[in-house]
């Protein structure tokens, strides 16, 4: 894999090499229109998600105080985090099987770098031009480019400023977060995200941008050890392509022994890392397929076949056979189906309610004036419904076990915990053990699905 093309990457005096400013050219083609769906709907998905209601309340909302997650109308706390767990597990997963198979196409058109450096750039194009505009104006001194460079970053920022408050929305409700920031009364926190999202949105897009995917981002480092070669890359069909060289429209280039390659530099120019695909498989690479709408644009133009740069495999390039059904795709494929069902079916029969029993540890037992052995509990149930609920108690598994003061049901709040002190009473004549098994069976009066049953220890003297 090579180096980016700098200008000091030859040089050996100095190990640090200054930023090239890229202004990656304008491109259009099917690969260009698949990117812009990809962005329109996952900023549409980002921008509106905050805003959607169900059943009176937001309906993604993290809320972090709160210790609660509302999706749709399941609400997750603390005791589902094995389902974020299991999430992110499935989120590497997919990442694995899909580099595997088609290398870098989360971020050529899903990573939310790309995506915002889209639409960065989008704005870019739209204040100062396309590119040959643009390097003009840089050139330029600040009197006649103040106007459009400030034009730019105003945008910019605004663009910025509203990511930052969308992403805080997702954790604290989003009409209030509006409020509270035209009139200056945020929290001290919301504040603080809300301007670090800013600015990280408007330093990553707006003045990073390759950098991010070049130098700060860990998966190009080891997307090498995903990929084989078998994996679709984007290439430069070198054996169709070269010798490169500039000829005439319509000329006989085999006969001057050249290849299909003009050599125009589209390709690299259109690339937002700056790279030149003919040098082959690069680290760089974030997979955007820039190249390949351009240079089959020159491709149409100079009528030659398209695809001298192509969605491919090194395999393929070699004349040898495409395997998508190999070891790797396949473990890959099965696991994360497997994981993906797994993961349905817990959340779909997941009871929205928990039971804590915690035995009294101040006296193993004690004995009532009636001669009962009794044991005291602090029974804690949290309700995880999004509505109150009454639940019928049922205490089993000791022959004639009484519940003191006569409770037998219990009622909780959505999304609140009750503590309730139980006293259980029993004839010692029907303990046959110091210890014995107790069993609490919890149940929604209105919703018997609700169903949830516990045990716990009652302790007795010793028996004979
Ligand atoms: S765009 Fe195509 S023809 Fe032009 S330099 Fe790149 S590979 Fe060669
Ligand atoms: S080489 Fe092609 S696919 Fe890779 S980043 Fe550059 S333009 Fe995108």
């Amino acid at each position: 894999m090579s180096t980016p093309n700098t200008p000091d990457s030859n040089n050996s005096d100095s190990l640090y090499a200054k930023r090239e400013k890229i202004y990656p050219r304008q491109v259009h083609g099917i690969f260009a229109q698949l990117r812009m769906l990809g962005v329109i709907s996952l900023m549409g998905f980002f921008y509106g998600t905050p805003w959607l209601q169900w059943d009176g309340r937001q309906a993604v909302l993290f809320d972090l105080p709160g210790r609660q997650f509302h999706i749709l109308g399941i609400t997750f706390w603390p005791q589902d985090f094995f389902y974020l767990a299991v999430l992110l597990i499935l989120a590497a997963l997919a990442l694995f099987f899909f580099t595997a198979l088609a290398g870098r196409l989360w971020c050529g058109f899903a990573c939310p770098q790309t995506v915002w450096t889209e639409v960065f750039l989008w704005i870019e194009r739209k204040v100062e031009g396309g590119r040959p505009q643009q390097i003009k104006l840089d050139k330029t001194d600040l009197k006649h480019k103040w106007l459009k460079k400030t034009t730019k970053h105003t945008i910019w920022l605004v663009l910025s400023l509203f990511t930052g408050i969308t992403f805080v929305g997702f954790f604290t409700p989003i009409h209030e977060l509006w409020v509270n920031f035209f009139t200056f009364s945020l929290g001290p926190w919301e504040n603080f995200w809300v301007y670090f999202y800013a600015f990280a949105t408007y330093g990553n897009a707006g003045w990073m941008r390759e950098q991010v995917c070049i130098y700060m981002c860990p998966y190009a480092r080891f997307q090498s050890a995903m990929i084989d070669a078998d994996t679709f890359i984007i290439a430069y069909d070198e054996k169709r392509g070269d010798p490169r060289g500039s000829r005439k429209k319509n000329e006989d280039h085999r006969e001057k022994g050249l290849g299909d390659c003009i050599d125009c530099s589209i390709c690299v120019q259109v690339c937002p890392t700056g790279i030149d695909i003919r040098d082959g498989l690069q680290y760089e690479c974030i997979g955007c397929a820039a190249c390949i709408d351009a240079c089959d644009d020159v491709m149409k133009k100079m009528d030659y076949p398209s695809g001298l740069i192509r969605y491919t495999t090194q395999n393929a390039l070699e004349g040898k056979l495409i395997h998508l059904l190999r070891p790797r795709t396949i473990i890959y494929a099965s696991i994360l189906m497997i994981t993906t069902i797994m993961l349905i079916a817990s959340i779909s029969t997941r009871i929205p309610l928990e039971v804590d029993i915690i035995r009294d540890r101040n006296a193993l037992y004690r004995e009532t004036d009636e001669g009962l052995i009794e044991n005291v509990y602090i029974l804690k149930v949290i309700n995880m419904d999004n509505i109150k609920h009454t639940y019928d108690m049922r205490i089993s598994g000791i022959k004639d076990i009484k519940v003191g003061d006569n409770i037998s049901t219990i009622t909780v709040n959505s999304g609140e915990i009750s503590s309730l002190p139980l006293r259980l009473q029993v004839d010692p004549a029907n303990l046959t053990k110091r210890s014995s098994k107790v069993f609490f069976t919890l149940s929604a009066q209105d919703a018997p699905e609700i169903r949830l049953e516990q045990d716990g220890r009652f302790l007795g003297p010793r028996t004979r």
